[in-house]
């Protein structure tokens, strides 16, 4: 076969020679070059239908007799190329206009002159052979005199290259078309770029590869960067290279490599782009050149340390502690490093405790206790010969910060996950997350939450959430649906509570909000926080997303503006932590930072750090709260340090307002005797009353509370106090001195009043009248919410029959009226009250039973028949 090849970078003279020889010599084909000028792949576009027959691709190259060369006399390239195909025989045609150097042997036959263009050559031999070409194959070949001769302007431009011009002209030659293909070659600018790149070449080495990083900066897009790359001679060298084109800030990375072990395609997958493991590219923003050449160095370097182990990276200054020591005792180790390392007898390791948990705790007043009660024992560790592509595989699926290293049991060094991460990729991802939390996830989960929205929100509801998060994005904020409707949502329950929180600054929101649609808006400087009112009358809370900082110990929380990460961070529990963002191009996009999604799917109540309950106590009442109502449970860790909270009686610290709302809310709640029982099993009732016991007596006491205020509320449709009742139930052991103050110390005013009409009326019922009728005398002056309590604490049969003389007390205006008295001819007289209690009375006691019978009852006894 014949073969015309052209090479890497071969020009649109070379092309248009290439097609003139496959005029003359029918049966060659041209061999395409890999890569090629911008205005080359324009042409082979332009051409595609002439191109079509006369290509050929390498994999359908067999044994060659000839091979031509176009524009160029590098035989021994076109050899190096070609060497599977070539025979001891084979033949070289030349076409060329450049000057030959050295002396070439073999079976070659040269036709060069020294025209401006090679094309000219070929055009001539056409000419004269008499082949007859068409307008469109005269453009192509016009082309490359053209190209070469810079339009007849070059000095090398000869007679003979403007008198081939002259005929493809005559044979129809489209010369608007060859300027436009001309034109589209490398311009001024890439050419300023292209000096940039040579100027900035700096090496990196690693092992045995020559790396190079380029750079160039410009100030608006800069098409193509890659089709000129080859003009650059050592990039063409390197191993791999790595130009990196910045233009307003935005960087461009162009990547080739020619080793695998130098994965570029990988590298920049890294950097949010891809490719192959030879050609690979990425776009970055937000950092500057010299900050993603160091990234791509450390990933380098990365890559080369993946095999070194644990050991020569760990830190083997470790301190050890005993389970049984006292926090105060190690409170100087605790300055010594970030972790201690607890051991048994024997020095074989346990568990570790971070000290900051250490010093916070002492922070807080709490020393007296043992360092068992923060062991963290459930951890991954590694051995000293844990590779670190092996340790970044667990540290990249887990959120733990400290690595111990264990030998045969025995500690021997610490690495953390930062410093991991750092030796291989060189990138931080997250270090504030420094006190132990097994909860935070590597990445946050992401899920489209908008369908969720639309089904639990009411209409106008929603319309004025996505107006306020137009209007976030109008204002640069991004504003997020927070905590329990979010947690609700995820658990398919409606709840209308409306939280938002602003990453930025919630009181600008809330007042561009109510000035633009004209509704009332509270603003709280001090907190950070707002309430708006919809037109529709609902409220919505705003809050600017904060942290809280504690200067020095003891120190009332500095409060800061924050990330939405940060101001999740400090809830309470992670079934709280989830956000669905509201703002415009996000909208209902529920972000997880804590695994809370995770925690609502095992149904889990978990803290999201050690020192959460002592921080702030009123989470115990609150984590069992949730669990009643929820019917979830406790996370280990997050039982152990309730328990520990509840045995340091951290809940006598608890603000006594704030008890008296949980203590209202969970009275409240409609699981309230499982919350009760939870109370009582993690001895908060006993922490929070003096001598509380459970036994049978309350128990029963506590269901039958449930059951008669469901009673009353539904037969008798009235709210019940149920605060006063439940704490009636939790006190009545105690003299009503001792209640009277606990009842004080949480401020139930209204409770007081309520045990001090109980015990003024308590012994009323000592002895039980027999006639219904009676025992309402008794009752009808007793506050329903009492009678609630009576009722619950009274036997069954009494209760019933309380009940059902409240009932038909309910009832007592159907039964007979004054009107109907007036009916019956009875002019109105204070008599009527009378024959109206009269009646009832005998309603009460079974003797009369319906209107009918009542109606006779008054005629009979007050007409006389
Ligand atoms: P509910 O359904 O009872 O209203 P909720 O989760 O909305 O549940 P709220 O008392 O309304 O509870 O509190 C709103 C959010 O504020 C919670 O989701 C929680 O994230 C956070 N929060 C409330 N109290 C605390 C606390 N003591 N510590 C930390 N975060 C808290
Ligand atoms: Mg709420």
């Amino acid at each position: 076969m014949q073969v015309v090849f052209l090479p890497d970078g071969a020009d649109l003279d070379a092309l248009s020679t290439a097609y003139g020889i496959t005029l003359l010599y029918p049966q060659a084909k041209i061999l395409l070059p890999g890569a090629a000028s911008s205005s080359f792949r324009l042409a082979l576009k332009h051409f595609e239908n002439l191109l079509k027959d006369k290509t050929i691709k390498p994999d359908s190259l067999k044994e060659v007799d000839t091979v031509f060369l176009p524009d160029s006399n590098n035989i021994k390239l076109a050899e190096k190329k070609l060497s599977p195909y070539l025979k001891k025989d084979t033949h070289f045609v030349i076409i060329d206009h450049h000057p030959l150097r050295g002396r070439l042997s073999g079976n070659i036959e040269k036709h060069i002159q020294n025209t401006g263009a090679a094309t000219t050559i070929i055009v001539n031999r056409i000419k004269r052979s008499g082949i007859n070409i068409t307008p469109e194959e005269a453009t192509l070949l016009a082309l490359g005199i053209y190209e070469d001769t810079g339009s007849f302007t070059y000095n090398t431009t000869t007679p003979k290259d403007l008198r081939a011009a002259a005929y493809l002209i005559s044979k129809g030659a489209d010369l608007e078309l060859i300027r436009g293909i001309i034109e589209e070659r490398i311009d001024q600018e890439q050419i300023e770029i292209i000096h940039q790149l040579v100027e900035n070449i700096q090496y990196f080495f690693i092992k045995n590869s020559r790396i190079i990083f380029t750079f160039a900066y410009s100030d608006h897009y800069i098409p193509d960067i890659s089709s000129f790359l080859h003009l650059i001679k050592p990039l063409q060298e390197a191993d791999a290279f790595f130009v990196l084109v910045n233009e307003k800030g935005k960087t461009s990375i162009i990547a080739r490599s020619k080793k695998k072990e130098i994965d570029v395609g990988k590298i920049m997958s890294y950097l949010g782009g891809g490719g192959h493991y030879s050609a690979a590219s990425a776009t970055v923003k937000g950092l500057t050149v010299q900050e993603i050449k160091n990234y791509i160095e450390t990933v380098l370097l990365g890559e080369a340390y993946k095999n070194k182990t644990i050991q020569e990276f760990m830190s083997t200054q470790i301190i050890t502690v005993k389970k049984s020591s006292k926090i105060k005792q190690i409170k100087e180790l605790a300055e010594k490093a970030p972790v201690l390392f607890v051991v048994n007898g024997r020095g074989k390791f346990e568990g570790i405790v971070l000290s900051k948990v250490i010093k916070e705790s002492i922070r807080h007043g709490i020393e007296d206790i043992k360092v068992e009660n923060f062991i963290i024992d459930s951890i991954i560790t590694f051995e000293p010969e844990t590779t670190l592509s092996e340790a970044e595989r667990v540290v990249s699926s887990s959120s733990q910060e400290y690595f111990p290293v264990i030998k045969n049991g025995y500690p021997v060094g610490v690495i953390n996950r930062t410093y991991i991460i750092k030796v291989l990729h060189g990138q931080v991802f997250d270090s504030e997350k420094d006190i132990f939390i097994s909860r935070e996830r590597i990445k946050p989960r992401y899920l489209n939450y908008r369908s969720k929205l639309e089904k639990f929100l009411p209409e106008h509801i929603l319309t004025e959430l996505e107006y306020i998060g137009k209007l976030s994005a109008r204002l640069g904020f991004n504003t997020y649906l927070v905590g329990g409707i979010v947690r609700d949502m995820v658990l398919g329950k409606k709840n209308l509570d409306i939280d938002l929180i602003v990453e930025g600054d919630a009181l600008e929101l809330a007042r561009a909000y109510a000035k633009e649609k004209k509704v009332p808006c509270h603003t709280f400087e001090e907190f950070m926080t707002a309430q708006i009112t919809l037109k529709t009358g609902e409220k919505i809370d705003l809050a600017t997303a904060r942290k809280e900082t504690y200067t020095h110990p003891g120190a009332y929380p500095k409060v800061e503006k924050a990330t939405i990460k940060e101001d999740l961070y400090r809830r309470d529990f992670t079934i709280n932590t989830l956000a669905v963002e509201l703002t415009e191009g996000r909208f209902g996009i529920l972000v997880d930072y804590f695994n809370g999604l995770k925690d609502i799917k095992d149904r889990m109540v978990r803290i999201l750090h050690q020192l959460s309950f002592i921080e702030d106590p009123i989470r115990i009442l609150r984590a069992l709260r949730f669990a009643g109502r929820l019917g979830f449970r406790l996370g280990r860790p997050t039982e152990k340090l309730l328990k520990l909270a509840v045995d340091e009686n951290m809940l006598e610290l608890a603000p006594t307002g704030r008890v008296n709302l949980e203590l209202t809310y969970t009275f409240n709640e409609e699981k309230v005797i499982d919350i009760l029982f939870l109370m009582n099993k993690y001895r908060v009732l006993h922490s929070l009353i003096p001598e509380f016991y459970m036994d049978e007596k309350r128990e029963e006491l506590l269901s039958r509370l449930r059951d008669t205020i469901i009673s009353f509320e539904m037969f008798l449709e009235l709210k019940v106090d149920r605060v006063s009742n439940y704490l009636m139930a939790l006190l009545y052991h105690l003299p009503f001195e001792l209640s009277y103050k606990f009842l004080e110390k949480y401020h139930f005013s209204k409770t007081i009043k309520f045990f001090e009409e109980y015990y003024e009326i308590k012994d009323l019922l000592e002895k039980i009248p027999e006639k219904d009728s009676d025992l309402y005398k008794k009752i009808k002056f007793i506050k329903k919410d009492l009678l609630v309590y009576i009722c619950a604490s009274s036997p069954v049969e009494l209760a019933e029959r309380i009940i059902r003389i409240l009932k038909k007390e309910g009832e007592r205006q159907l039964l007979i009226s004054g009107k109907d008295l007036k009916e019956l001819g009875i002019p109105p007289s204070p008599i009527y009250r009378k024959i109206l209690d009269d009646v009832f009375k005998k309603y009460l006691d079974d003797e009369i039973k319906s209107k009918k019978e009542a109606l006779e009852y008054v005629k009979k006894q007050y007409l006389g028949g």
